[in-house]
């Protein structure tokens, strides 16, 4: 649902997946380090708009500046400018695991055996949390947070090596599910990344120092190129004399997100040797293959839907149009509507072009549907607008799995496609046809054959075992929650 990612709007119920998080990290003494993580999570902040937070590192100290708000409202001017140091890590949060708040917020900060410090960031989810907590617990390591990264953090700041990267090769093997993290200390950044590559993460070159970061847009903002992804299984450590690469794990399955293509990474970020943008145009070529239509429009629901709308309306022939304007401040503000103002909806976000539209047989291409609230929100109101079909086409099969990889989406009983037929959620939805990408079609169009992803959420094919009591707890809360249409 390109329009109802939550980013940070209150008020109207979370309806699509929510990004997860976005790490940064630099090692450039002669810069401004803060300043360029500053920029660098201001473009990732589309990953995570409930926390940001900055660590940097100065002659062995560690100082971490970080709070709930967008990126924009946590840094001023003042605190950058006392945010001094040769090395940074920065981090975007989206809460997928813990509570939100600023208990929860990254980098998390940890005293070594050592005694250096040591600061982290982490993007993903871990699904063995549990167990590693029970047993730094039994070890007298007091745990201050809910969240998996702490633990991450605790783990590495409890080891007895010296050199932290012999600790990061041994805390490696032992977590078990999603992470790719970055960590400043003693004279290094270090990035690390699952066996199963279920996250990204990609190093870059700018100038003669390097940097590694979620995504390649945040190395585009400050001037930086990309060097190469980290691979699955993968350590990288950046210091005075350059970067350097250690295999610390055998890597398994490669299993990139798949909804890092579909809809969480900006379209300008580059992965696998392309960019989103190419990718989701792709998708939505395949789209008008396997589900033509005849009519007279082809729009995007904004703004996620755009590129799959594009290569829908290209292949199929049928022009394209902009049919729905979105405020661009979605997101941007505190206030919350009151219920009148709450009845609105998706208007908060979307109002038609109604004399553009009117009349006319449309195709409505969207990049996913959870629950389907808002969707349906949607085809209503292009009806109300004088519509005269709406043919929902979505550029990624349908949702019936839940994510325990760090997508925070909906409980799996509330997927609205989760035990209904493509036909009934039409019907739901109220449109006049609905199809989705198949599963097959969207890996072709990514153009990796039938490797390289993960797509547990439309197969249910989980590359990375998840413990069953992490399983049927979350069965059993599925169970119980309650659905809203
Ligand atoms: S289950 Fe879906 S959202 Fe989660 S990592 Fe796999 S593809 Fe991504």
């Amino acid at each position: 649902m390109g329009s109802d990612r939550g980013r940070g709007m209150t008020g109207t119920r979370r309806e699509g997946p929510r990004d997860e998080c976005g790490v940064f990290g630099i090692y450039a003494p002669e810069r401004d380090v803060a300043r360029l993580t500053f920029f660098a999570l201001f473009a990732l902040q589309h990953r995570g708009q409930e926390s940001a937070g900055i660590a940097v590192s100065d002659e062995g100290q560690i100082l971490v500046f970080k709070d709930v708000g967008l990126v924009s409202q946590v840094f001023r001017e003042d605190v950058l400018r006392s945010l001094t140091g040769q090395m940074a890590i920065g981090h975007v949060r989206y809460s997928t695991t813990g509570s939100t708040g600023w208990a929860n917020a990254q980098p998390v900060i940890r005293s070594r055996t050592t005694g250096d410090p040591l600061a982290l960031a982490h993007n993903g989810n871990l699904v063995n949390t549990d167990e590693l907590r029970r047993h730094l617990e039994a070890r007298g390591v007091a745990l201050g947070s809910s969240s998996d990264t702490e633990v991450i953090a605790a783990l590495l700041a409890a080891h007895p090596a010296r050199d932290v990267k012999e600790a990061v090769s041994e805390v490696i093997p032992r977590l078990r599910g999603a992470f790719s993290a970055v960590v400043v200390t003693d004279g290094q950044v270090i990035g690390f990344r699952d066996p199963y590559g279920i996250r990204p993460l990609v190093l870059g070159r700018l100038g003669d120092r390097y940097c590694i970061a979620s995504e390649t847009c945040a190395f585009d903002i400050i001037g930086a190129t990309p060097v190469r992804e980290i691979l699955p299984g993968e350590m990288c450590w950046i210091d005075e004399s350059g970067y350097h690469f250690r295999q610390v794990t055998p890597p398994l399955r490669d299993s990139l997100c798949a909804f890092e293509f579909i809809y969480f990474a900006r379209p300008d970020s580059v992965m696998r040797a392309q960019t989103l943008h190419d990718a989701r145009c792709r998708m939505g070529r395949q789209l008008a293959q396997e589900s033509p239509v005849e009519a007279d429009l082809v729009i995007p629901v904004p703004d996620t839907g755009v590129a799959a709308a594009i290569g829908f309306a290209e292949e199929s022939g049928i022009p394209f149009g902009t049919g729905l304007v979105k405020n661009r401040y979605v997101g941007r503000t505190f206030i919350e509507p009151d219920d009148s103002l709450r009845r609105l909806g998706i208007r908060m976000k979307l109002n038609p072009l109604a004399a553009d539209i009117r009349g006319k047989r449309l195709v409505a291409v969207d990049d996913s549907i959870v629950r389907g609230n808002t969707t349906s929100q949607l085809v209503n109101m292009l009806f109300s607008a004088g519509v005269a079909e709406v043919h929902l086409r979505v550029s990624s099969p349908p949702i019936i799995y839940p994510c325990f990889y760090g997508i925070d989406m909906a409980n799996q009983d509330e997927f609205i496609a989760f035990e209904r037929t493509v036909e009934q959620v039409g019907e739901w939805l109220g449109a006049t046809s609905l199809a989705y990408l198949s599963l097959e079609g969207l890996l072709k169009a990514i153009g990796m054959g039938g490797d390289g992803f993960c797509t547990a959420c439309f197969s249910g094919s989980y590359p990375c075992a998840v413990p069953e009591e992490v399983r049927m707890s979350k069965l059993r809360f599925e169970r119980s929650a309650e659905r809203t249409r």
